[in-house]
């Protein structure tokens, strides 16, 4: 008789975008010429930059001559491409990184469901609240959790709290910990981690001989030099951090799909015994066995996101999406709503006004505002009272958005 792996049984229904979606197709059946803006999903809306369509348009007509024709690629990427990652994400910041500890994939949420494998299923995994949840469904679905207790919130998974009090940065869990997820600029939060914070947490992934999964996703939207864009910019990271990286959002890959992670050569894990065994030989066994690598012309045009045209159109856009995070945070302010985030990052995070919940103001700014959200207690029990606004819209829409609320 065939069985079914049970650890999927125990996942709660993809609750938030559905419902989401069918609350707005009630509103939109309900009220037809409602003019529904949408500041709910974090899809980028601006089109590719033209360096990156002209580098593609290239390696296409590469791919019709006999000498420029690429079939299968190395799994881990080209040179090319991992060698300007280095240079322009790492090198330029004093992180010390190789390309050859650089694997190309086609999406960090791939990489962040797939890393998990490489670990013990006794490990015990911890995440903050709210959290993309990508982390946690993944490690329930190896059977790394125990059931959902009917909040949202598995068995043996440590949540550490993310709030206005801690700004959004957890403290250091109580009990020990093996598997640490932290994503910093944060979805959904918005907030960003200092280097001193990003410290203590290097310091005791080492003291415990814990990994740390880091989700640098939304690094291209700091605009503070002073905070750390990649966790390799802390001294002793190369020894227990894993980071994630992504074209997605910051070069409109979304629906192109590429990004990378870093398994440095000196981070391990450890055996029953005891011994030190290196994660990155383990991974690139993983990687080459179970993805054939992202295509030549999807992996020009990441490269054309380093030229110097590239750069300078890319930022033009990721200052696009940052003027509408401004616009969104004084907007509220001037309101009086409480906000956080916005300022290193596409996300705006909004506490709800007193006695309502995130549900119940989603409702109000669906209904009264036309406006799209998403309710904060999606992300997990510590989101609740919070509505996630992104900055990822045509600022028209931003400003409209805007004005709209202001009139409820
Ligand atoms: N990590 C975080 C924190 C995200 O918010 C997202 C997408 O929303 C991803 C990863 C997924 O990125 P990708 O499009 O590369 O799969």
């Amino acid at each position: 008789m065939i069985r079914v792996n049970e650890h999927f049984l125990k996942l709660k229904a993809g609750y938030l975008f559905p419902e989401i979606g069918r609350r707005v197709s009630a509103f939109a059946q309900a009220s037809p010429r409602a003019d529904i803006i949408k500041l709910g999903i974090g899809d980028v809306t601006e089109p590719l930059p033209p360096a990156v369509v002209a580098a593609m348009h290239k390696a296409v007509d590469d791919m019709t001559t006999v000498a420029g024709f690429h079939g299968y690629g190395p799994e881990q990427g080209y040179g090319f491409l991992r060698e300007a990652i280095v240079a322009n994400d790492f090198k330029s910041r004093g992180a010390d990184v190789a390309a050859d500890e650089i694997f190309i994939s086609d999406g960090a949420k791939c990489d962040t469901g797939n890393l998990q494998e490489i670990f013990g299923l006794d490990n015990v995994v911890a995440v903050t609240d709210p959290v993309y949840p990508v982390y946690v469904d993944t490690n329930v679905m190896a059977g790394r959790t125990g059931g959902n207790d009917g909040t949202g919130r598995y068995a043996k998974i440590v949540y550490m709290p993310c709030t206005a009090d801690n700004e959004f940065v957890p403290e250091l869990p109580e009990e020990p910990v093996d598997m640490i997820y932290l994503c910093y600029p944060n979805n959904p939060t918005g907030a960003v981690a200092a280097k001193e914070q990003l410290t203590k947490w290097v310091r005791y992934a080492i003291e415990n001989k814990a990994v740390i999964l880091y989700d640098a996703a939304y690094e291209a939207f700091i605009r503070d030099d002073s905070i750390p864009h990649s966790i390799y910019e802390i001294d002793g990271a190369r020894k227990v951090a894993i980071e994630f990286r992504s074209f997605s959002k910051t070069a409109g890959f979304t629906g192109v799909r590429c990004a990378f992670t870093v398994v440095p050569k000196e981070v391990v894990a450890y055996t029953k015994s005891g011994g030190p065994q290196p994660l990155h030989p383990i991974w690139n066994r993983r990687h080459c066995t179970k993805f054939n690598g992202v295509s030549y012309i999807t992996q020009r045009g990441a490269e054309a996101v380093y030229s110097p045209e590239g750069k300078r159109q890319n930022q033009a856009i990721i200052d696009l999406y940052m003027s509408n995070a401004d616009v969104i945070c004084q907007s509220l302010k001037r309101l009086g709503y409480q906000v956080y985030g916005g300022k290193h990052a596409p996300y705006v995070w909004l506490k709800t006004p007193e006695g309502i919940d995130s549900w119940s103001f989603f409702d109000v700014l669906l209904k009264r505002a036309n406006v799209v959200c998403t309710p904060g207690a999606g992300f997990g029990a510590a989101g609740e009272g919070y509505v996630r606004l992104s900055a990822f819209n045509h600022p028209c829409r931003v400003q409209e958005a805007m004005e709209r609320i202001a009139k409820l």
